[in-house]
């Protein structure tokens, strides 16, 4: 039985009766089941503290995102993970199985407005850059393994409400009950449109609703006859932003993705371009990238097919600074808002997160 501790009180937030506890499916409600909100749930599920994830779509992995298409996979979110931070490569390399991981040798080239290819950068080039044979949704399916999280597809919670024993989730589906903590991990416009209900008090948003982050179309695509990477690189970026292209990379360079004799392109539209292409058909879409890619290639690439994805929120602009007064009375933040945007960084932000829910719980009990 967890007794009333005085910061609950102080917070107006009383123990839980046994039916109360009953009631409530796990102690901790996870909103968002991408990177940070996974990395989160295995580190509370390593200390035996069960979580309930709420995501909306009907898969877990958020900006980290493998396409399926027959023999052929490729990565239409995030294209690689770095482990330049101590936690991420703690997790990545030792704690999680690491067979079906290997590190992306071939280089990445800067290009700027024009389409002119520079040198690498031998420092960046020589940190590994690490992929899954199976694609990088084998990492969110790893974590959420471990986690023995609760996990609800599908659900997209609406508003958060503060109740006697902590926070009230509901969405469309319903109630989903009472979580005496409750980490959301969207990015802005998601944090935004979310409802966070205080007693008599509707905070405008929470925290990660300050940021901003900018769009990205992938198209990706199976040139009719594959194209030779230029110098035999893995990828260009763009590194003077001036170009529609900001990303372009052959997915052979990643074992198991794309059978012998063939290529599939992940070209990653800049922001300018990709803003106020959000609501054209896929089809529009893909032939201007296509023709844009072909342009950069110099050479005229046929599509065999092609696949868009829309990420209206991409990578943060700027990363919002989290203060203690934004975590409060049991709502606590994680996510590439506050870190960075990239997949280590939102991790190691949701590590960071259930330790602070997990000192608050300990706190309580
Ligand atoms: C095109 C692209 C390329 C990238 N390339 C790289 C790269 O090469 N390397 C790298 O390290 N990083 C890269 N990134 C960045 C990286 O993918 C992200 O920083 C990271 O995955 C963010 O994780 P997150 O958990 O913070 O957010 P998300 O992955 O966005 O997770 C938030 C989750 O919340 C869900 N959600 C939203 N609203 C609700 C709601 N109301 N209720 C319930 N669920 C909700 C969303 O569906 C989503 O699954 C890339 C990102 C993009 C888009």
């Amino acid at each position: 039985m967890v007794a009333d501790s005085p910061n609950m009180r102080r917070r107006g937030i009383a123990a839980p009766s046994h039916d109360e506890q009953n009631r409530s499916m796990a102690p901790v409600a996870i909103i968002g089941g991408g990177i940070s909100g996974i990395a989160a749930a295995h580190e509370l599920g390593r200390h035996r503290i069960a979580t309930a994830i709420f995501e909306a779509t009907p898969r877990l992995g958020g900006r980290v995102s493998t396409v399926e298409r027959g023999p052929v996979r490729f990565d239409d979110g995030a294209q690689f993970i770095r482990t330049d931070t101590p936690m991420a490569a703690q997790l990545l390399l030792n704690d999680l199985p690491s067979d079906l991981l290997f590190d992306i040798t071939r280089e990445v080239l800067p290009f700027d407005r024009r389409g002119h290819i520079g040198p690498g950068d031998p420092a960046q080039n020589a940190l590994p850059k690490w992929g899954y044979r199976g694609g990088l949704m084998v990492l969110p399916r790893l974590l959420a393994a471990s986690s023995r999280a609760r996990i609800h597809l599908g659900w997209p919670v609406a508003s958060l409400t503060r109740s006697r024993i902590g926070w009230q989730v509901s969405g469309p589906r319903g109630e989903a009950g009472n979580f005496r903590a409750v980490l959301v991990t969207l990015p802005p416009m998601a944090a935004r449109a979310l409802a966070i209900l205080d007693g008599s008090l509707t905070r405008a948003h929470g925290a990660p609703g300050k940021g901003t982050h900018r769009t990205i179309i992938s198209v990706a695509f199976e040139p009719d006859s594959p194209p030779s990477a230029p110098a035999g690189a893995y990828a260009f970026v763009n590194t003077d932003r001036q170009h529609a292209i900001s990303w372009l990379a052959f997915e052979s360079a990643k074992p198991g993705h794309v059978p012998a004799g063939r290529e599939v392109v992940v070209a990653q539209m800049a922001h300018d371009w990709s803003a106020p292409r959000l609501g054209l058909p896929d089809i529009t879409i893909a032939a201007e990238a296509v023709a844009l890619c072909s342009a950069f290639l110099k050479s005229r690439v046929v599509p065999r097919w092609a696949h868009v994805t829309r990420w209206a929120e991409a990578l943060p602009d700027t990363t919002v600074t989290l203060s203690l007064d934004d975590e409060d009375g049991g709502l606590f933040f994680a996510g590439d808002a506050f870190a960075g945007g990239r997949v280590h960084l939102a991790l190691e932000s949701g590590l960071a997160a259930a330790t602070r829910i997990r000192r608050q719980l300990d706190a309580q009990s």
